[in-house]
Formats: C-alpha cells, structure tokens, sequence
C-alpha cells in the first residue's frame, strides 16, 4: 500500500487559518496548504489552546526577542488527527489523534548532538516567526513531532504541550519523592507544574499568586496558598525547590522559605523587570542551584502525553473557554483582556 494513501498529497489545496497582521488585527482567510514530503505527517487540526505567547503576539506584536515582521498564523498548543503520512511512515499512524510537539529541531548541532534538543541552534516552533502556527485547518510535521494519544478528546489532548513544560520544570528543578515545593504563578503552567510534582511524589506543595481567582482556581492542587511569596516557617520552613512560573522578578526579592541548596527553576518568561539585588547576594551565599527551563527537553514531552493519556490528571480543569476557528479573533481578545479565563480553546473542526 502506498504510504500516502488518502487523497491530497503533494497538492497545494487551500485551508481557512487565522492570520495576525498586525497588533490585534486578525484575519481569518484562506492559506495554501503544505506540501508533504518524507518522514513527515499531515495533521487535520482539532483543537489549539491560547498560550501566553499568543497573546503577547496579539497585542504587541512580540514575544521576548521574537518579532513578527510578515503575517503570521499564531498557535502552537496544537492536537489533531493524522490524516495522511509521507514516504517513511507506518500507514497505521492514519487516523491516530496526536498532540503536536511544536518545536522543530536540526539534530546535527552541538546542542542537539549533547542531547539538549530544545537549546537547538537552528530550532523553529509552530506559530513563532516565521513559522506558521496551529490555528488552521492542517498542519505538516516530522513523524518525530507527533505523539499518539489514545484516552483523550481533542481539547485535553492540546493541553499536553503546557504540561510537557510543567513536566520539564519538575524534572529541572529534580523534584523527588518527599520534597517540599513552592509554585510561584498559579495560571495553567503553574497549575500542571504542582500536578506533575504531585505525580513525581513531592510532600507538600505552595502556591502562590496575587489574584485571588486564580488561587481559588487551583483549589485542591497544593497543600497551602499564599497571596505573596511566604519567607519564613509560613511556608512550614525547608522548601526544597522554586518553580517560578508567573514571570515576576519581584517574586525573588525574599526567598527566606527555601532551605540552603535550594533549586530555582525559572519557568515563566520573565517580564522586563529588575531583578531584586538581594537574589543574587542570597542565591551565592546559599548555593541555591537557578534552573532555566525553556520549553521541555528531552523526554519531556513524551512523558507529558503519557500521563496525560493515563488519566491520571484532571486536565479539563483548565478549559475556560472554546471558540470555533471563524471567532478566533474573539477568542484572542478574551483571553487577552479576561483575567478570569485559564486556558481558552480554539476549535480547527467541530
Ligand atoms: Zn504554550
Ligand atoms: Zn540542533
């Protein structure tokens, strides 16, 4: 059987997909469809979760260092169904619903050859200039990008890419059985980060943020919560680890809860802040080991499908809000200015 069995391959073909053009200026328009070639699968998109990123490009434009300079289709929190393969790939992937890894690596440079993938020097990612995203009706990707799920429905299976960073952020910071872990930023990575140390066996769990719904949102997730960061025994003394999720450097400014050695591993991208000057002074004095995360390395992602698939996570949860493709534009907007919303969906098919 040919490996490309079903109807389409190699024509261009166009597809509805959501185009920003400018700061909040979204267009949903025709797009021609990519072609597939070797090692690669073409996913008929169901479901896109709204991630921070988006959002940043949506109303400015940019994202950290990322500028986009043509238009753009945004999205990389992306599941779907496999409805056709390249040469190279088993036919039995057709009709398999996958969640989409959304960074693409080269595999030959010095950090992909160290086994460091997500450092890659040459990387893209869905929906990051100049690469198109997941809010249309298809995407094209390597074989290696696609992860079998078979237990979720399209809209958890687009959760997997949020909790693979919370799985890598467990795995940064070495959360282990026993531990004692704070989780600053109680949105959606800070929420499927305590989820993941809750499964990687930590004893207690402290979740910290300034808006009271968002706390009350993470209601059962962690032991105790706190409005600002605790500094002393209030967070019951000895915290073994900091997951920073929330992107506030003023979250650093008094780490007295964290026991000497203590792991900072930084997850949220952090707003264009000073960093308080006594970090630094406490972070040599205790050797508190500071942990970058971006994205998930290797493994990470795999993991966070696997658990997603087994069940074992309330992910639903986290789903505010689902708008179909044709309204992503509102969708965009909500999210945007909506504190209330957690993670809002956009829907490729209905
Ligand atoms: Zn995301
Ligand atoms: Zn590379």
């Amino acid at each position: 059987m040919s490996a490309s069995a079903s109807s389409g391959t190699g024509t261009a073909g166009t597809e509805l997909a959501v185009v920003l053009h400018a700061a909040r200026d979204i267009r949903v328009q025709q797009l021609s469809r990519a072609e597939l070639g070797p090692d690669q699968v073409r996913v008929a998109l169901e479901a896109t979760g709204l991630c921070g990123s988006d959002l940043h490009y949506y109303a400015d434009m940019r994202n950290g260092p990322n500028v986009v300079t043509a238009p753009l289709v945004l999205g990389h929190e992306g599941a779907g169904r496999v409805v056709e393969v390249g040469p190279g790939v088993a036919p039995e992937l057709v009709g398999q619903r996958v969640a989409i890894e959304p960074a693409m690596v080269c595999g030959r440079c010095p950090m992909c050859r160290a086994g460091r993938y997500n450092l890659c020097l040459h990387g893209t990612c869905l929906g990051s200039p100049p690469t198109h995203g997941t809010l249309r009706q298809s995407v094209v990707m390597p074989r290696a990008n696609v992860h079998p799920v078979r237990r979720l429905d399209a809209g958890t299976a687009a959760l997997v890419e949020p909790l693979a960073v919370g799985t890598w952020a467990v795995r940064r910071a070495r959360l282990g059985l026993g531990d004692r872990v704070l989780i600053t930023g109680a949105g959606p990575i800070g929420q499927l980060a305590a989820a993941a140390a809750r499964l990687a066996g930590v004893s207690w769990i402290g979740m910290v943020d300034t808006a009271p719904a968002r706390l009350a949102s993470a209601d059962g997730l962690a032991d105790e919560y706190f409005d600002s960061v605790p500094t002393d025994g209030g967070a019951g003394g000895g915290v073994d680890a900091l997951l920073e999720c929330s992107g506030a450097p003023e979250v650093l400014a008094d780490l007295g809860a964290l026991r000497a050695g203590a792991r900072i591993a930084l997850v949220g991208i952090p707003a264009r802040r000073p960093v308080p000057e006594g970090f630094l002074i406490m972070a040599q004095r205790y050797e508190y080991d500071v942990l970058g995360c971006f994205r998930y390395g290797p493994g990470a992602f795999h993991a966070a499908a696997e658990l997603a698939d087994s069940g074992r996570l309330d992910l639903r949860r986290l789903i505010t809000a689902s708008y179909p493709l044709a309204e992503a534009g509102t969708a965009l907007h909500t999210a945007l200015t909506d504190r209330s919303q957690l993670k809002t969906l956009v829907l490729s098919a209905p």
